[in-house]
């Protein structure tokens, strides 16, 4: 470190089970950018005091995580489309006194499709599974690649609802349905779907069950759990034995890390090496 190193943290409650210092550090050490990685575990309350004490101390950004998505959204001067959208904020630029916040897990989502599997959501027929925070990011990211239909499945079907409700406003020429997690409506729409993805919680921990009955993946479909610890769950299991292509969220976790990187330095990430640091 320098007189002149910039710092660039993360802040989240709890931060310590965060890959992003690793990842980041490793990919400024090999371009020989002089900035520093920080974990910062942030209680909510602080928030405010937080956001504004890196300001004060000259960082050039930071990643947000949860669960200060959301509720740093009015602390900030600007947000991006994507950001505004969803109203959660992952990534934030500081550049001449102001706070600019991104949303990068979207587009990293969209972009590690297009790197492991040359593939793109355009006028495709898209299934998600939750409606929680890295679902809306996803699901708006979706529509803004312009899909061809939608379906937001979740326990909690109002939330889902709210969903569809909010982003069919925006992108009224999408369809876009709510389903609740079972049924012959829900197992019907993902028969005629393309890509199907998890974006619940449930396969984080070991022993969880799928949050999608067997019976529902078919030979064809495209299946991507954002869950990449562990790296396989009852979920891509089900999917693996019907013969479904499957992918986990490790390489969304890089490229939304990717564009955090491009957002702060300028420069292209070393997405090899961040990979391999993941790994
Ligand atoms: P949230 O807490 O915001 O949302 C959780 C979602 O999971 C809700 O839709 C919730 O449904 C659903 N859910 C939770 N428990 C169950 C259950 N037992 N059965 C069915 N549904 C359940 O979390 P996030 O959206 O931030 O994260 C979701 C997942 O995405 C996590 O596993 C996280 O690790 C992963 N993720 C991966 C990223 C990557 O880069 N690969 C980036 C961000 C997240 P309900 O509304 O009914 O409570």
């Amino acid at each position: 470190m320098t007189g002149k190193t910039r710092g660039v943290a993360i802040i989240g409650h709890p931060v310590s089970h965060s890959l992003s210092p690793q990842m980041h550090q490793a990919a400024f050490d090999a371009l020989e950018l002089d900035y520093c990685y920080l974990p910062f575990d942030l209680f909510p309350k602080d928030l405010k005091k937080g956001v504004l004490a890196l300001k004060l101390l000259g960082f050039r950004g930071f990643n947000v995580t949860v669960p200060h998505k959301t509720k740093i959204v009015p602390l900030l001067d600007q947000i991006s489309r994507e950001a505004s959208l969803i109203g959660a904020v992952n990534t934030v630029l500081i550049e001449k006194g102001k706070l600019k916040g991104f949303n990068t897990d979207g587009p990293g989502f969209i972009e590690s499709l297009k790197r492991e599997w040359h593939y793109s959501v355009h006028k495709k027929h898209v299934v998600i599974l939750g409606a929680g925070g890295a679902a809306k990011a996803v699901a708006a990211q979706i529509c803004l690649e312009k899909a061809a239909s939608l379906g937001i499945v979740n326990r909690t079907v109002s939330k889902g609802e709210m969903l569809k409700k909010q982003l069919q406003k925006s992108f009224p020429s999408i369809k876009i349905a709510a389903f609740p997690s079972k049924g012959e409506a829900l197992k019907d729409f993902i028969r005629q779907s393309d890509l199907l993805i998890n974006a619940t919680s449930l396969g984080l921990h070991p022993g969880d069950p799928s949050p999608c009955p067997p019976d529902y993946f078919f030979k064809g479909l495209k299946v991507v759990d954002l869950i990449y610890n562990p790296p396989m769950t009852a979920f891509l299991r089900g999917a693996g034995k019907k013969g479904c292509q499957t992918l986990n969220g490790l390489s969304m976790l890089l490229y939304q890390g990717a564009l955090a990187f491009k957002i702060w330095t300028g420069e292209m990430p070393p997405v090899r090496l961040m990979a391999g640091t993941l790994r």
